[in-house]
């Protein structure tokens, strides 16, 4: 029997000869050689995975505070491709993604900019949100250093912070990241902005009169917000100055069109482009509106998980008659106050531009809703808020459709959109639920399922409007139709009839 140069013949226990490669070793995430990384200063930060708004914003807003960060361009397919060429079997596909955009992009400057490897290694750093999962969200990292090894990358920094814990990061002095308060507050500034424009954007693009208005006025005011950040001009009279600009473009809300509620997988959700097949936009073409889940919400569900854990903690430390642990105190108030400041700022920035009807998701609603499916105890992905979304759609109808978006193999996700909703829309009959998955692939089959629940919810929206606006209906059929509690208006053009007083 041939035997490859790397392996040698050794006997196991039993005396039987196996074949042993004395070169295969565990994997490590550091590099096979000592690399002298270039200074901070010369550093360049990449970052990415939120909107594009989002991401452009941050870009600006950190840039404003001293840091060199550039933003990533969004991923598309191409990037899948890359993220599956390099990364290991069994991912989710925003690992795919994600990784796949990192490694296009530093290609992209190794080849097309003609930039070394080794430069690149040097001088460039990725820097992402991380934490313990308890998905596959807890290997993103090393999925990041496998992947840019086998890329030719060999070395090249991943930097995180964990997601979890807001301003309360352990930073130090040798830490590429300064992970101070001024950059918490710059990053969340630019975060809640974005939410701000693309809400608005979701809310008037379905409804402009002249197509492609409402996209040239939110880059208009993209680009005040960034400027008013690089400047350190007033954020909120930017903001103000944004308001006139969107309230040029005209729209036509008199259209019965059909809302559609996205959420789903925090990534999957949110993002713009290939790796949800541009959902979003393929909703708004076939005469849906979108309701888009804000970064913010994630944001607010940290919150509350924290508050939450500090409760158990204190709980915990009564029933072991343990004394209270007063530094957890100090850490609550610093929760509390982080809290308000988001949603102060939030609102003082959505009244400057003009944004009125959006409600701060009420996280004790929201996590009362689902505690009788879905232990809120669970952290993985949305942890309980895919369950209340559902239910507080239906309750309080917010949409004719509910799309949950998971990726292929989605742990908490598919958990959740195939396990426990089918309980939930057992017990709320009315939701229109469609759970979907993003492969990266198979685009035809996801649209045919999207097109079809799209339908019923376009019925619903059309009766609504026409039980309001048309004359042959008598104000009794009418009445009964509108103060039956199931039949509240869910579509932004009946709100509207039913708001100028016709009923
Ligand atoms: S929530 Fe799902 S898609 Fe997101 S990282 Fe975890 S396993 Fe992957």
């Amino acid at each position: 029997m041939s035997v490859a140069c790397n392996t040698v013949k050794m006997a196991d226990k039993n005396g039987d000869l196996s074949f042993f490669n004395q070169e295969s070793t565990q994997w490590r995430d550091i590099p096979k050689e000592p690399i002298a990384y270039a200074p901070k200063k010369e550093t360049i930060m990449l970052v990415g995975g939120l909107t594009i708004l989002q991401d452009k914003l941050i870009e600006t807003a950190l840039h404003s505070i001293g840091e060199n960060f550039v933003a990533l361009p969004n991923p598309d397919f191409e990037s899948f491709q890359k993220g599956k060429a390099f990364g290991n079997r069994g991912q989710c596909n925003p690992t795919y993604f994600t990784v796949g955009n990192l490694v296009k992009y530093l290609q992209n400057l190794r080849d097309e900019k003609g930039i070394s490897a080794e430069e690149i290694v040097k001088k460039y750093v990725f820097v992402t949100a991380g934490g313990c999962g308890p998905c596959r969200f807890g290997m993103y990292i090393t999925e990041y250093k496998k992947a840019l090894r086998d890329a030719g990358l060999d070395g090249f920094r991943i930097t995180s912070f964990e997601h979890d814990k807001g301003i309360f990061q352990e930073s130090d002095e040798e830490s590429l990241l300064n992970l101070s308060p001024t950059f918490f507050i710059a990053l969340v500034k630019a975060i809640l902005i974005g939410d701000i424009l693309n809400l608005l954007g979701y809310k008037m693009r379905p409804y402009e009169i002249e197509t492609g208005s409402t996209d040239k006025a939110l880059e208009t005011c993209r680009v005040i917000v960034s400027d008013a950040f690089e400047q350190k001009k007033n954020l909120t009279k930017a903001l103000w100055s944004c308001r006139k600009i969107l309230a040029e473009v005209k729209l036509n809300r008199l259209q019965p069109k059909a809302k559609v509620l996205v959420m789903g997988e925090f990534w999957a959700a949110m993002t713009e482009g290939d790796g949800n097949y541009n959902l979003h936009r393929f909703l708004e073409a076939e005469g849906a509106e979108c309701i888009p889940q804000p970064v913010m919400n994630r944001l607010m569900l940290s919150i509350w998980e924290a508050e939450r854990k500090l409760t158990k903690k204190d709980e915990l430390a009564v029933e072991t008659d343990k004394k209270v642990d007063f530094s957890s105190m100090k850490t609550r108030l610093l929760i509390k106050l982080a809290k308000a400041a988001v949603k102060t700022h939030f609102t003082i920035y959505a009244k400057a531009i003009g944004l009125h009807d959006y409600e701060i998701p009420n996280m004790e609603k929201l996590a009362a809703l689902s505690e009788q499916y879905y232990t809120l105890d669970c952290e993985g992905g949305e942890g309980h808020l895919e369950v209340a979304h559902l239910i507080e759609s239906v309750k309080d109808n917010l949409s004719h459709l509910t799309i949950s978006v998971k990726p292929f193999g989605c742990m908490p996700s598919s958990a959740v959109s195939d396990g426990v909703q089918s309980l939930v829309t057992n017990r709320f009959p009315s939701a229109n639920f469609l759970a979907i998955e993003t492969s990266g692939e198979g685009a035809a089959n996801f649209y045919s399922r999207v097109q079809m629940a799209l339908f019923k919810a376009k019925q619903l929206a059309k009766e609504e409007f026409e039980a309001l606006s048309l004359p042959e209906h008598t104000p009794e059929k009418v009445h009964n139709y509108l103060y039956q509690p199931h039949n509240a208006q869910a579509g932004t053009a009946a709100k509207l009839v039913k708001s100028l007083g016709n009923f």
